[in-house]
């Protein structure tokens, strides 16, 4: 499991407004972080002795590659100082904020991983989202990180204002098209302060349940997990900020457990499809550690099982030769 020494460099670099976005809110840190806190977190977690060839210090909230050239190097070259205990830097920046030049400096300053907030492939909703960027700025993009050795990331979001769940699953096919090495899947909330929060106000942006949000997102995972795809994080890392927030929306602290429940849901559903289910017991067997994921969230997907089929006993049952998602089901009488 790869981990992240994360430093927030929130909005910093960033001219733009996008209607969801209040990176202040959304990182839990309200400045960017300056050289002498930046070596303050790394000295920090030096303490922790994460294993080197398993941890990258991270760039994350803003647009990197947008602050000031200068700035950019003295933040690469202070990680620098620290490459002993991390075996690389990764950042998150805009596919329009990437050109050659900027490519040749990452590589020679030690970044390893770059990710991309590509947010959506449809142009009309990145438009309706003021991203002031195309697809056609992610395809340039990921052409030309792809001639570099880095590794490469893509960023998604469900339910943007303006978005179709059929532009969701355009995006999520589009993605996978470009074939990046690993995704990140966000659902939109709504933060205040925000120009979403204002549509939302006027009643023009409505959100959907948090079901709803689940549901979607599931469907657009196990895309992701059939063309092989990692999906490394799926919704909003909980932090003490956002939990102190009036985030309106598909926020959840277990957004991402919530959505790997639908997912085994949606797949033990597709394989009981036209069989006897009325009155008999049903044995699903799975990897060891998914037993609580096939069960869900406070066994609602065996309730849902039971309720939806008729079962009279749902049982999950351990199986330790079998890796996530891999799932078989027995019914008896
Ligand atoms: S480009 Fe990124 S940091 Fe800038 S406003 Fe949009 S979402 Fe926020």
């Amino acid at each position: 499991m790869k981990k992240n020494i994360p430093i927030f460099v929130t909005h910093y670099g960033c001219p733009n407004q996008c209607v969801f976005c209040n990176q202040k809110k959304i990182s839990g840190v309200n400045h960017a972080v300056d050289l002498a806190e930046c070596e303050l977190l790394l000295n920090q977690a030096v303490k922790y002795n994460y294993p080197p060839e398993e941890t990258e210090i991270a760039f994350f909230g803003g647009s990197f590659t947008g602050i000031p050239l200068e700035m950019q190097k003295k933040y690469l070259k202070l990680a620098e100082q620290f490459r002993q205990y991390f075996y690389g830097v990764r950042l998150s920046t805009r596919p329009d904020y990437i050109t050659p030049s900027i490519l040749d400096m990452l590589l020679e300053h030690g970044v390893t991983t770059i990710e991309l907030g590509v947010q959506s492939t449809v142009d009309a909703v990145l438009e309706k989202n003021l991203r002031k960027m195309t697809h056609q700025d992610t395809v340039n993009a990921v052409e030309l990180i792809r001639k570099y050795p880095f590794s490469l990331g893509l960023q998604m979001m469900v339910s943007m204002y303006g978005a179709s769940d059929d532009d969701d699953i355009r995006t999520a096919d589009e993605i996978i098209a470009l074939k990046p090495d690993f995704v990140r899947i966000y659902p939109t909330v709504v933060l205040e302060n925000t120009k979403l929060y204002e549509l939302y106000q006027a009643g023009e942006y409505q959100i959907k349940s948090l079901e709803q949000t689940v549901c979607l997102t599931a469907e657009i995972y196990r895309k992701f997990l059939n063309a092989k795809i990692p999906v490394i994080r799926v919704g909003l890392m909980a932090s003490e900020e956002i939990n102190s927030q009036n985030i309106i929306g598909a926020y959840h602290e277990a957004f991402g457990e919530l959505v790997q429940n639908e997912i085994y849901y949606q797949i033990i559903k597709e394989q009981l499809n036209n069989k006897k289910t009325i009155g008999k017991k049903l044995y699903i067997y799975c990897g060891e550690k998914e037993v609580s994921k096939v069960a869900g969230h406070k066994r609602k997907n065996i309730l849902r099982l039971n309720k939806e089929f008729s079962f009279c006993d749902v049982k999950v049952c351990p199986d330790p030769l079998r890796k996530a998602y891999q799932l078989s089901l027995k019914i008896e009488q």
